[in-house]
Formats: structure tokens, sequence, C-alpha cells
């Protein structure tokens, strides 16, 4: 008998206001999959089984059913790790500091060997949140910064420097060819119509323009290790679950030519350790108060090994594209 999602979804016992819809898959557009996992939010605690499936045709791992796109809108709330204000965590808040920044300072890098920035960039940042990339991009480089995000109210100190668009990234306008470079840092997992986004991305790019796609990688040590617990689940955001195949794959049908592929990215993959570790072992809902010592304390237990972290395969990928 045919897998029906919805059937399934059913089962779990998911608060009644949740709205699904069922969707295809995003890669080939085959409907017929198999269940993969049923996945929860457990960075937040938040309430919700949500299932994942497997493409039959293409083996693209996706949620479906999905809750729609208004009802999703409780998941992204202020306490939303990307959405970060300025905190006080007593004496570790340089430590903190310098970890954020640390982040910013790892995308720059990666992106630098691949498409060296400087004044006459136009850089996107598709995904910006409070746009702390673009913001230090443009004080290091003085390009040329925009920034699109779902969220609404975001705020930071020097967010007005932000060419910023609200709302769905295929939903804007930008003018074709105006973009020499764009970057998406763990957005398109998230993306609800990945194949349009693709479109608009190529439409904007300018003719030697580059797209860098940062994504968790299922076919990774951490998800071996954790399964439905590991962190790149992250359900009911995480729309899709990409592989190295299904990555590559996407890009390669949507017009986009492969450059380089990295079993890495800028996310630290010690935050996927420590939290699938946390997950599995004591529970869902992360409370950054309580652990931020043992977060630290873990992270410089593992320094020997965290030094090889860009030859182990352990959570992330990233892809640098130019158009086809
Ligand atoms: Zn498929």
């Amino acid at each position: 008998m045919r897998f029906d999602p919805l059937d399934r979804v059913r089962e779990l016992k998911n608060p009644a206001h949740f709205q699904y819809e069922t969707v295809d898959c995003y890669l080939c557009g085959e409907s017929e999959c198999t269940e993969f996992l049923i996945g929860e939010e457990d960075l937040t605690g938040k309430d919700g089984k949500f299932l994942y499936v497997e493409c039959t045709s293409c083996s693209l791992v996706y949620q479906n059913p999905r809750l729609n796109i208004d009802s999703i809108k409780e998941y992204y709330d202020s306490e939303y790790l990307a959405h970060r204000k300025k905190k006080d965590w007593g004496f570790l808040t340089p430590l903190y500091e310098w970890a954020m920044n640390k982040l910013d300072r790892d995308k720059e890098k990666l992106v630098q060997k691949y498409f060296p920035v400087n004044e006459n960039t136009r850089l996107l940042d598709v995904g910006c949140a409070v746009g702390t990339f673009l913001l230090y991009m443009n004080r290091k480089y003085q390009c040329k910064i925009s920034g699109v995000d779902f969220k609404e109210d975001l705020d930071y100190p020097g967010f007005e420097k932000i060419d910023f668009h609200q709302g769905v990234f295929y939903d804007q306008n930008f003018p074709a060819e105006s973009i020499d470079l764009i970057t998406m840092w763990h957005f398109f997992e998230h993306d609800y119509d990945p194949v349009k986004s693709l479109g608009v991305a190529k439409k904007v790019l300018t003719e030697n323009g580059k797209l860098i796609i940062e994504v968790p990688r299922l076919d990774s040590v951490t998800y071996r290790l954790f399964k439905n617990k590991w962190t790149g689940v992250q359900a009911p955001q995480h729309t899709a679950l990409y592989s190295k195949k299904t990555l590559v794959e996407i890009l390669e049908k949507n017009g986009f030519e492969i450059e380089a592929y990295l079993p890495f990215g800028a996310f630290p993959p010690y935050f996927y350790i420590f939290t699938g570790t946390y997950f599995k072992f004591i529970g869902k809902g992360l409370n950054l108060d309580r652990i931020i010592v043992p977060y630290f304390l873990g992270q410089f237990l593992l320094f020997p090994i965290l030094l090889f972290k860009n030859y182990l395969n352990l959570s992330m990928q990233t892809i640098v594209c130019g158009k086809k």
C-alpha cells in the first residue's frame, strides 16, 4: 500500500491549530515517498512532532506534510539563535561575543577564497537575520550590502546601512544581473520553494557572479550519531535535509555549475556535537544561560579533534557555484 504522509502525521497528536499542506519532492517533483524520521524542535523545546520523508525516486529527504507558511511563524520567535541580541553572560560575555564574531570571520575567510570581495562588489545575504555578516564585510571591504529576511522588526546597531528587504526571497524584486555575490548561510534548508529561489538567484546574479550555500549535511558523522536528535533536523523550520548528492543535484538541475564542494562550513560543528549529545541524553529545550559553561568546557576538551574539523565530515557542507 502506498505510504500516506497525511495519515501518518495525524497519528502524531499535534496541537489542533497546526495547518498542514502536502508537498511534492522539491528536487524531482514526484510525490511517492517513505517515512524517514520524526523530528522535533529540540533547540527551544516547543511542541510538535514532524514527519520527514524520503523521495522514492531521487532520495531527497524533506518535511511532508509541512506547516503552511502562516503556521510556521510561531517557530521563528525572538529566542531563535540567529537573531541574536546583545546579551549579558557575566564573565563569559567576551567569550560568547568572540564566538559569534568568529562565525562572521569564518564566513569571510570562506568567501574570500572563492570570490574576493572588494569595494565594487554587490553582496546579497539571503536569510541575513540581524546582518552582522553583511556589516562586517562592509566595514572591512566597503562592499555594497543587501539582505533579505523573512523575520520582521529586526534591529541591530548599524542595521540601517543594509539595503534590507523583509519577506520571502523568491517574492523580492531585485533587478536582473544586479548582484555579484549571493550568500545563503543556513537559509536554503528553511526555504519553502528552493527551486523558485534558485531561479531568482540565477536571475539577479551577474554573468560571473557566484552563489555560496551552506547547509547541514545529512550524510555526516553527527547525523549518524544522533539520528532524529540531530540538530540539523530542527523541525518544523527545516523543510529539507540535504545530503551531498541531493544538494549538488538540485543546483545542477536549476542552472548552476558547481565550482567547489566543501565537507564543512563556517558554522562550528562543535555546536552540533554538543547539542546532539544534549538532546539525545538530557532532553529537549536548550537553556543557553545554563549550558554556557559546559559548552565552552566541552569545546576546550574536544580541541584536538576540532583542529581537523575540515576533514572529518562532521556536520556541514558548503557549495560554491556559478551560472551555467
Ligand atoms: Zn525526488
